[in-house]
């Protein structure tokens, strides 16, 4: 049927925000661009090079000299079922840390693969110490112990390396969900020595949402090789992956490659930048909101020793309407700010400073947005 003129939507002309929820964050011009490109095709000589540089780019920023490293199509969820898939086997037993929804989510994932799974509880809102995740054992072994680097529900960064000791204790494989601390906060998987990551391009590397960025250690790698069964999900398998990734270049899915480009110009300004500063300008400009909103008397959920940079968590005050600032903010100041999840829903706000949305002039935006919106409920 012929649409008739006046039926057939206008081009989009979504507006300006300033993202400062939990994600998507803030994209840079220089990003939207690289995927204005045209597109070439997925087994064109061209894109080769771009696929290499982009892994090259990856271990850069994984601190990893890890081989098997590359974005997977789908966003930061698929990269957390990558990991499980494709190293739990029906029957393995994984220690899961769940303190927040990402903790929730991959207990869930590790079930749905057929794991004996032991959830590790924690308060939401403290980071685990090892001593708790060890309580909580009720086997001697596992093949694997996970826990969320940044749980960007509730504002909290773990610490790694005591984990990594007790999944050594264990005899386990460590996994990481580092979706929100990538190119936020330091990720050293080699000197962690992580076995499994996987992360996400809109949170702190700013890029729009739709790639998962994992790698895998040599042990991790061994552990899939020595699969008695096949991988049960057919776009997920890493050993099929691989194949396009890696000498071979065979066709597996067509991949998404307007992304590709917005990840390999994301990256290279992470790389331009520098980690280092990039991570002191992540701390330097959540220092600010947070004396900010302390002004403003207003208390962060989390202490600072806890804290995560790119995500903060605030109480939101008695008799004060959640959605009526956060709706105001958006109308006002064009600003976003998140909502809390699960036991956070309604009473916190999560506000974001990640990648190039990191800025003292988005600090201070927030800042102004929130008192004008406080004052506006008297
Ligand atoms: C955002 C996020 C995810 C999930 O990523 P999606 O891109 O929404 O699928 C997983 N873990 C953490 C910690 C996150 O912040």
């Amino acid at each position: 049927m012929q649409a008739s003129p006046d039926s057939i939507p206008t081009a989009l002309t979504p507006a300006r925000r300033i993202l400062m929820g939990p994600g998507p964050s803030d994209v840079d011009d220089a990003v939207l661009s690289a995927m204005a490109r045209p597109t070439l095709g997925h087994l064109d000589p061209e894109f080769l090079t771009v696929m290499d540089e982009l892994r090259g780019m990856l271990r850069s920023v994984f601190q990893t000299k890890n081989e098997l490293t590359m974005p997977m199509s789908g966003t930061g969820s698929a990269g957390m079922e990558t990991c499980m898939v494709n190293l739990l086997e029906p029957g393995d037993k994984a220690l899961i840390g769940v303190n927040g929804v990402f903790g929730t989510r991959m207990a869930e994932v590790a079930r749905r693969a057929g794991a004996d799974v032991t959830e590790v509880k924690g308060e939401w809102g403290r980071a685990f110490t090892k001593e708790q995740l060890a309580a909580a054992a009720t086997h001697d072994a596992y093949d694997l112990v996970a826990v969320v680097h940044a749980e960007t529900s509730t504002g909290v960064l773990q610490p790694v390396p005591p984990v990594r000791e007790l999944a050594d204790e264990l005899g386990a494989l460590f996994m990481i969900d580092c979706v929100t601390s990538l190119a936020g906060h330091a990720v050293k998987i080699d000197e962690w020595r992580v076995d499994a990551a996987y992360s996400g391009t809109q949170k702190c590397l700013s890029c729009p949402p739709g790639l998962s960025p994992v790698t895998f250690s040599e042990r991790a790698v061994e552990k899939m090789r020595r699969r008695k069964r096949p991988v049960q999900s057919w776009y997920l398998d890493l050993s099929l992956i691989q194949g396009y990734w890696g000498e071979e270049r065979s066709y597996h899915h067509t991949a998404p490659i307007n992304m590709l480009y917005a990840l390999h110009e994301a990256l290279r300004l992470v790389l331009v930048e520098g980690l280092e500063a990039r991570f002191e300008r992540h701390a330097r400009n959540t220092d600010t909101l947070r004396a900010g909103l302390i002004e403003l008397g207003l208390e962060p959920r989390v202490s600072g020793d806890e804290r995560l940079n790119p995500l903060t968590t605030v109480a939101i005050p008695d008799g004060v309407d959640d959605g009526k600032v956060r709706g105001r903010l958006l109308k006002n100041f064009g600003l976003e700010i998140g909502g809390g999840l699960g036991p956070m829903k309604g009473n916190t706000w999560r506000i974001g400073l990640m990648g190039s949305g990191s800025t003292m002039r988005n600090a201070a935006l927030c800042l102004a947005g929130l008192r004008d919106a406080l004052a506006a409920q008297g």
